[in-house]
């Protein structure tokens, strides 16, 4: 074990020891360090599954990113919500300045579920875990983990859901009752605190807005170790913080979320353009349409940049229908970009037999090239699960386990055409590493008063670049020219005054934090000092310097100076 590793376990001990082991008491300071950490294993088994298993830890260390690592001292697998805010409290009032992670399902990018100087949580494997191991430790959560409002009309159904959860876990149980969420991610492997503690967004998202303005009430956990349920009307200014609040302000561990009734089918419709104008015209027009009857509007959109067919850049969307022989190289002219626009209509069996009209009438009014018309029909389960596919087949090739350098911008509908000018015809030429999804969404489908951070247009565009570092001889798909590239593009957007904001954003310094919140920033640096005022919560933003040892436990809560 090296010296570090030792010293972390040791630090771990000091306050455990204070808060949790009251078997081994004042013997403790007799026996030495690896003893110790043993005793508190076993000290914290009766009450916290405190863990330091290689395995745990190792796993607590990566991400989806698979570029940043860091080593908690220990993992903590909780079985209830009492577990959590007992974890929490613990180091609240330790002296040591130790930080808690709350970790999902590790798809962040850079690091943001983990921690080098404390306790990482697992709250979607860990829970997974305990549950099959030993059925009897479930005593705070609802036996099947989904709860279904009662009474009320359609639009108040709701799912009660543990933080930890998974979006396909949290869908399989909904559709036994015949309902689903309303809006979503387009993967379904991450878990409902970790995309509600972004956004969550997808096609959907321009008429329900991202998964944040989908939810009734929360239960969290704060940085104080205090268990609050907070909704609009209760503990408001917690529940606004905490929604894309990027792990801040408490750890989820119940989420409210709104259900509609889950349509049966989809008929998934791609259609292609040359012209980024036509295309961006199109999309925008078919959004403006939200607030119409569900039988003049289509029930998702997105697009994504075509450069080529090759299976790293189109493994999100690899459906281009038998039924649709058109090769797509035959529509670009010089191997020129082509953009696609994808949409959706939902259908049961009351609207079959519309469905092919109101979709008709739809395109009727789009630019596309007119030939290039791609159309499959699948369960709405299968439409909504489709990237798992694609990882399977990915992860069938060693493709999925790889670096991903993503990048994900907001960018204002004003400066979309300079972007497209700069970025996917000026910097990215005919190499991108991956897909790259565009799609636009109205403002107004989202709550200002959470602390995600948008652009200030009725109308702005998620672009993001979902890359994969690749080995293979080919220097445009390292590690490091994928990086560069994203400086580059960040670099040519400052210069350009495009004013794009990340989304999953990504900083190293508090200023470069300040100038994302802009206007927020005070807001959410107040919200910092009220709800998480030793900074313990989800150090792996990188948003506030850690919290220094103190002797006294509320020393740092009394004034704004202690953060900057
Ligand atoms: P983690 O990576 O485990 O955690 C993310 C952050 O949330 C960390 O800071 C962590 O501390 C915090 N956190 C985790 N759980 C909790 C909790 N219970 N309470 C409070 N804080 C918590 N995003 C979209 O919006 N739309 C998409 O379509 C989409 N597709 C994706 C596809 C793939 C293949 C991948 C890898 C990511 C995608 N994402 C998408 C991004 C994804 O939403 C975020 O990375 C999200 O954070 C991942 O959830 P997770 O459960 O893995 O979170």
């Amino acid at each position: 074990m090296s010296s570090s590793m030792a010293t972390k376990l040791l630090l771990l001990l000091c306050f455990v020891i204070c808060r949790l082991i009251s078997t081994v008491g004042s013997t403790m300071e007799m026996v030495d360090p690896l003893e110790k950490v043993e005793l508190v294993r076993l000290g914290l088994e009766s009450q916290l599954k405190l863990s330091i298993d290689p395995t745990d830890m190792e796993a607590a260390s990566l991400d989806f990113g698979g570029m940043v690592r860091a080593r908690p001292f220990a993992v903590l697998h909780p079985t209830s919500a009492d577990d959590v805010a007992r974890m929490v409290r613990a180091v609240y009032e330790s002296t040591h300045g130790l930080t808690v992670s709350a970790k999902g399902h590790g798809h962040s990018i850079n690091g943001q579920a983990q921690t080098d100087n404390g306790v990482v949580i697992e709250m979607s494997n860990g829970f997974l875990k305990s549950a099959n191991d030993d059925k009897a430790m479930r005593p705070s959560r609802p036996p099947s983990s989904v709860v279904l409002g009662v009474g009320g009309s359609e639009d108040s159904k709701y799912v009660d859901v543990w933080g930890g959860e998974l979006w396909i876990e949290l869908l399989t149980s909904t559709l036994e009752y015949g309902l689903a969420p309303k809006s979503w991610t387009d993967y379904l492997y991450l878990s409902v605190g970790g995309t509600l503690s972004n956004a969550g967004i997808s096609g959907q998202a321009f008429h329900h807005g991202p998964q944040i303005s989908n939810v009734y009430e929360l239960d969290v956990v704060t940085g104080k170790g205090e268990l609050l349920t907070c909704s609009e009307e209760q503990n408001s200014e917690l529940f606004h913080s905490v929604l894309g609040g990027l792990g801040q302000f408490g750890i989820i561990t119940r989420a409210r979320i709104a259900l509609e009734p889950a349509p049966q089918r989809v008929r998934w419709i791609r259609v292609l353009y040359s012209n980024f104008s036509a295309f961006t015209n199109d999309q925008e027009y078919l959004i403006s349409l939200h607030g119409r009857p569900t039988s003049e509007k289509f029930d998702y959109l997105e697009g994504f940049v075509i450069v080529d067919e090759g299976l790293i850049n189109n493994w999100r969307s690899s459906f281009f229908s038998p039924r649709n022989p058109v090769k797509i190289t035959s529509l670009s002219s010089n191997g020129s970009v082509l953009y696609c626009l994808e949409i959706t209509k939902n259908y049961d069996e009351y609207t079959a037999d519309t469905v092919d009209q109101e979709v008709e009438a739809l395109l009727k009014k789009l630019s596309f090239i007119p030939a290039s018309v791609f159309t499959t029909d699948l369960p709405y389960v299968y439409f909504l699960d489709r990237v798992h596919k694609a990882e399977l087949k990915l992860r069938s090739k060693g493709l999925w386990d790889v670096p991903h350098p993503w990048l994900n911008l907001f960018v204002p509908k004003s400066k979309i055409d300079e972007f497209d000018q700069g970025v996917f015809k000026g910097i990215l030429g005919n190499k991108t590493s991956g897909p790259i999804l565009i799609y636009p969404m109205n403002k107004n489908k989202w709550d200002d008063r959470s602390s995600v951070v948008t652009i200030d247009e009725e109308v702005f565009y998620l672009v993001a670049l979902l890359r994969s570092a690749l080995d293979s001889g080919d220097d445009t798909q390292t590690l490091e020219y994928l990086i560069d590239q994203n400086r580059r593009i960040l670099d040519f957007c400052r210069d350009a005054g495009i004013g794009v904001k990340q989304y999953l954003p990504n900083y190293n310094t508090q200023e470069e934090w300040m100038d994302h919140f802009g206007d927020k920033w005070d807001l959410f640096l107040h919200r910092k000092i009220q709800f998480d005022p030793k900074r313990i919560l989800a150090p792996g933003q990188r948003i506030f310097p850690a919290s220094l040892p103190s002797s006294s436990p509320a020393t740092s809560s009394s004034s704004s100076s202690s953060f900057s």
